[in-house]
């Protein structure tokens, strides 16, 4: 049973059938998936999803594949974690975090993927593809492998380690490109007109990007039903930022909560900030940018969805926020020194944005925030490991433990102890 119907042009609304096509014929806008509401608002409730399985398929008629085609290797139902120490570190009474540095390969990109990877199944693709910053590689050849499909990722040759051995350990074709993501994503582009394979964020984008509304299905039901005051959200080609938004509208449209007036906030790396630069400059025209950052996962200079994450600034009263890769390391300790959460860099800049956001204001200190942590820190530690105390170095005797202590808190051993 499905409710998607069309996919429609973001721009002049014209429908199109769904296929694994992305961009509108007469206007060049993108195209979205359409659902029948109505059909999905009698077919669920409350209790129907709260008795599915503990992933993201329990919001199946919400989304835009078919369960039956699905690729399931955990993804999704990750913990909303009440978050009061860091809370209080930034300035806000209520804080929290949702933790999707759990999923099977240990960032959202599993959500998108799981949408596109099920729809390229239907549509009887053998193939799967991705132009990546190194997160959608590891999850597109994760579920390729899962489902035994061929596979081919792009990356740019300057990921972190992490990233590109978490693509290869599942044996994909992975190629790396000398030059930046927009580059990669450029020969993708051109690639996907000529090659029989489903690319995942360019023919058959309208599915994938519909995934990351499971993180605003989520927040709400783990919230008892209803959209939080404040979200704080990493923008990369901005789809995640808009499509939570998406998420929570929707759910009020089928009924399952109030009307939603969250504000969303998006956060950007100063070193790749196309969509913040705008917000700061009052245009919803974003002039793309050459990255240099840290925070690779969200290095797309050109992003496709840019437009939409201003609008959807505009539309909510929301806003941005930029950090410098200092500020980014700063934040990544942080959560993991108040929470213990260890986060990827873009999960920095996301902690480093909202505390920024406290500080001058535009948060203010009683509105209930949400803040979206994406990626996990073991993929990245090249942007912390000379950050971090050195560790204690010593043979295994006593006193020379003792000693050690001693000079590190500069507090004598208590006699008797
Ligand atoms: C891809 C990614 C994002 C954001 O992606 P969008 O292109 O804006 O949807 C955020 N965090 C991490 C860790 C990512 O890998
Ligand atoms: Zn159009």
């Amino acid at each position: 049973m499905s409710f998607t119907h069309a996919l429609r042009c973001r721009e002049c609304g014209r429908e199109y059938p769904l296929d694994p096509i992305f961009s509108c014929e007469f206007c060049f806008g993108p195209l979205e998936v359409a659902y029948d509401y109505d059909g999905i608002r009698e077919a669920i409730s409350r209790d129907s999803i709260e008795a599915g399985p503990p992933s993201l398929w329990r919001y199946a008629p919400l989304l835009p594949a078919n369960p039956e085609y699905k690729v399931d290797i955990g993804t999704g139902y990750t913990p909303l974690i009440r978050a009061d120490r860091l809370a209080k570190a930034v300035g806000l009474d209520t804080l929290w975090i949702k933790n999707d540095t759990v999923n099977p390969t240990w960032s959202f990109k599993d959500r998108v993927v799981s949408m596109a990877i099920a729809r390229a199944r239907e549509f009887g693709f053998e193939a799967m593809a991705c132009a990546s910053t190194g997160n959608l590689a590891n999850s597109v050849a994760a579920h390729s492998a899962a489902a035994g499909m061929e596979c081919f990722v792009f990356i740019p040759d300057d990921l972190e380690h992490g990233k590109v051995v978490g693509s290869g350990i599942y044996d994909p074709t992975l190629v790396m490109i000398e030059g930046s993501y927009d580059d990669v994503n450029r020969l993708c582009t051109e690639l996907s007109s000529v090659r029989p394979w489903a690319f995942v964020n360019i023919n058959v984008r309208p599915y994938y990007a519909e995934g990351s509304r499971t993180l605003a299905f989520e927040t709400a039901e783990q919230l008892g039903w209803r959209a939080p005051a404040r979200v704080v959200a990493p923008m990369a080609s901005g789809s995640l930022y808009t499509k939570i938004w998406k998420g929570f509208q929707e759910l009020h449209k089928v009924g399952l909560i109030d009307e939603p007036h969250t504000r969303m906030s998006g956060a950007q790396a100063a070193g790749c900030s196309p969509i913040t630069t705008a917000f700061d400059a009052g245009t919803l025209n974003f002039t793309p940018q050459k990255p240099k950052t840290i925070a690779r996962s969200l290095a797309i200079g050109n992003p496709a969805d840019g437009y939409y994450a201003l609008k959807t600034m505009e539309e909510t009263g929301g806003g941005a926020a930029m950090a410098t890769d200092e500020e980014i390391v700063a934040g990544m300790k942080l959560l993991a020194e108040t929470e213990g959460i260890f986060a990827e860099t873009a999960g920095g800049v996301t902690i480093a944005c909202l505390k920024k956001l406290v500080e001058s204001g535009q948060i203010a200190r009683d509105e209930e925030t949400v803040a979206y942590i994406t990626g996990a820190g073991l993929k990245t530690i090249e942007a912390i490991e000379n950050e971090l105390s050195e560790p204690i170095r010593i043979t295994p005797r006593m006193a020379e433990f003792d000693a050690a202590l001693e000079a590190r808190t500069a507090t004598p051993i208590p006699a008797g102890i």
